[in-house]
């Protein structure tokens, strides 16, 4: 009764040209989820609402970290995983994820390859117990990656329902924050009625960043854009109701003998990619779209990447090689800058 009553004096507020109550409130939590440390932050007139919407938000990357974990027992993953070639049901909305993943992977020509799982695991980034894997072992571990062996059906009783050959592996850990950042940001819209959310910055472990409108001031959110050689940010990256997603081998990685192993895999080699690239990011309205081509474009290097995205250009991207150079595409060139005192030039792509 007495919500009613405030939204009804904010109503005669508003006629009557009185901001006050319209003040933007934030609301914002940090959780641990998917590996990472996330932080959501939301802002919007109704703080019960900003509230409810986080602890909404909470619960489903929980659930959706449960079904999506390869390491985790009786997962949606593992099932798939230890089927040995049967079909195994998914969710309806999980439908679309595996279709769009694997649209993905199609479009990055295998760079990104969802099938890339038992190389990661021969490598140890799944547990952490490193090891470089010999020449030979690897030859056999190529074999078993290939994307289009998944096979998505409708086959059990009309339900759709994921498989892959014995003795193949999936993981979705290359796409996932990238889809749970769309499914966040959908949610967001269409739930205005019932939770209004006038902006947002969901910061998915910084791999994956959705900016829901800009800050409540206006100006972009502003975005730090990790140096892969160091602790601190080299850049600021300015984002308006865009998403971003950065893959590189300064997340997790191992080094042995002076090489450093990142745990981006080339399926083409089943090794740790060493495409001259330290990090890569990659600017687009689907988060989805980013986490993949971060993954892809990493894997491809510069030069290839400075291709595709000729062909494409339905993305922007930050390229970062080893040696510390830095390419933009064009589109990125009023909204990154480089920290003070970094004195790197900074090429753009035409
Ligand atoms: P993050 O997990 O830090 O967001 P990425 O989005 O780049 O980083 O995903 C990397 C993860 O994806 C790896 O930890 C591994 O599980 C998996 N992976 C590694 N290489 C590939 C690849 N070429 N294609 C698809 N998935 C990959
Ligand atoms: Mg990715």
């Amino acid at each position: 009764m007495k919500k009613r009553l405030l939204a009804g004096l904010c109503a005669l507020a508003m006629t009557l040209g009185l901001t006050g109550c319209m003040r933007t409130q934030e609301h914002s939590t940090t959780i641990f989820a998917m590996d990472t440390v996330m932080t959501l932050s939301v802002y919007g007139p109704d703080q019960d609402a900003l509230k409810n919407v986080l602890s909404t938000f909470t619960e489903l990357i929980y659930q959706f970290q449960n079904g999506l974990s390869a390491t985790r027992e009786g997962s949606l993953i593992d099932k798939i995983n230890t089927a040995r070639g049967h079909f195994t049901l998914i969710g309806t909305q999980d439908a679309e994820m595996w279709e769009d993943a694997l649209a993905l992977c199609e479009r990055t020509g295998g760079a990104l390859d969802i099938t890339a799982y038992p190389a990661v695991k021969a490598w140890g980034f799944h547990n952490d117990e490193y090891r470089v894997v010999p020449e030979e072992e690897r030859g056999e571990l190529v074999k078993k990656i290939d994307y289009t062996q998944v096979k998505l059906s409708e086959e059990l009783n009309g339900k759709p329902a994921v498989t892959v050959p014995e003795g193949m592996e999936v993981d979705l850990g290359a796409v996932a924050k990238g889809y749970l950042g769309d499914r966040l940001r959908e949610n967001i819209a269409h739930n205005q009625e019932h939770w209004p959310v006038t902006s947002a910055l969901l910061d998915l472990g910084q791999s994956t960043i959705v900016a829901v409108g800009a800050r409540p001031d206006g100006s972009p959110w502003r975005i730090g854009i990790q140096d892969p050689a160091g602790q601190d940010y080299l850049g600021v990256l300015e984002l308006t109701d865009q998403s971003m997603g950065s893959s590189g081998n300064y997340q997790r990685y191992f080094e042995e003998d002076g090489v450093r192993y990142g745990h981006i895999i080339d399926p083409h080699t089943a090794a740790p990619a060493d495409s001259g690239l330290a990090g890569v990011t990659v600017v687009a309205d689907s988060a989805l779209l980013c986490d993949g081509l971060s993954t892809a474009l990493f894997v491809m290097g510069l030069e290839e990447g400075a291709a595709y995205w000729e062909e494409y250009r339905d993305f922007e991207a930050i390229f970062i090689e080893e040696n510390g150079n830095i390419t933009i595409t064009p589109g990125l060139k009023e909204d990154f800058s480089l920290q003070p005192g970094e004195d790197r030039e900074v090429r753009v792509l035409e």
